[in-house]
């Protein structure tokens, strides 16, 4: 499933699955384009080129429009074309609900929803020129089934899902198909580093079918594969990457 020579942009790519995305690209034979908040992306660049592709680190924020904007014109400025937008950027702060202000649902909504919004378009309109795009957006299985604490989170992510199906309607006359990922519980450095997630990962475990966590490669794998030339006849789906959980 060579990439050979193509440009993906992957959004929250300094660590976790958007790293990992990354480096799968890269490996595919694809140049990356890095963009995260934080400057730890400019690590991820260099993994990146250790395999052997080329790649660009863009400190930049997703609810920012001119951030995006000058990500995308960079990413063409450099390369010549984005063929790949992976929209992985999100965040997961826990809240009860009945303590949850309207600031705490922004934050959420912001990043989660509305970067993956404003880098779509962004990138879209360069993509309908070129009449050829893959765009992947990393959802949740919070999008299906309901989570203690993450109200605006599922909210979210099941706003992501609806984005997906409305923009591969419209995109698809210009080859551009658009899908979207439903990772489980994914071991990254941040659950790691969390006791209180290591706790609910412990039950996670026990209600995941296939007898363990999943790693950042299960979804990079699938990213792979809906990147690719032959996933051509899939547009406006829901791929659940989570060992079986949702079906428990
Ligand atoms: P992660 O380890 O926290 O990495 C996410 C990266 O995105 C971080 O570098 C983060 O920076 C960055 N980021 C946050 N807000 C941003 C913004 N406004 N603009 C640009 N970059 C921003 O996350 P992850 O666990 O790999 O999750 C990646 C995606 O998968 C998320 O969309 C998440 O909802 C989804 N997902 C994860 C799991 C899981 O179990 N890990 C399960 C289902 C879905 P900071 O460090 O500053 O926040």
């Amino acid at each position: 499933m060579s990439l050979k020579g193509m440009v993906s942009i992957v959004t929250g790519s300094a660590m976790g699955i958007g790293k990992e995305i990354s480096l799968r690209l890269a490996e595919e034979g694809s140049n990356v384009v890095l963009f995260d908040i934080v400057e730890k992306v400019k690590d991820t660049l260099r993994e990146v080129k250790d395999r052997g592709v080329d790649g660009l680190a863009i400190v930049g924020d997703v609810t920012k429009r001119v951030d995006v904007e000058r990500a995308t014109k960079d990413a063409i400025d450099t390369f010549g074309e984005i063929d790949i937008l992976v929209n992985n950027a999100g965040i997961y702060p826990t809240k009860p609900f009945l303590e949850m202000t309207e600031d705490d649902w922004d934050k959420v909504l912001n990043v989660n929803l509305k970067g993956t919004f404003l880098f779509s378009r962004s990138v879209a309109k360069h993509m309908v020129q070129r009449k050829y795009g893959r765009i992947i957006n990393i959802s949740s299985n919070a999008a299906i089934v309901g989570f203690p604490g993450l109200a605006h989170y599922c909210a979210s992510k099941a706003g992501v899902v609806g984005l997906t199906r409305a923009m591969a309607l419209e995109l698809a006359p210009y080859g551009i198909t658009v899908n979207a990922i439903a990772p489980g519980p994914i071991e990254t450095e941040r659950m790691s580093t969390s006791s209180s997630q290591q706790a609910d990962y412990q039950a996670f475990l026990r209600a995941i079918p296939v007898g363990r966590l999943g790693k950042p490669r299960d979804v990079a794998n699938v990213v792979i594969f809906l990147a690719s030339q032959e996933s051509s006849f899939i547009t406006g789906q829901l791929i659940v990457v989570d060992g079986g959980y949702t079906v428990h």
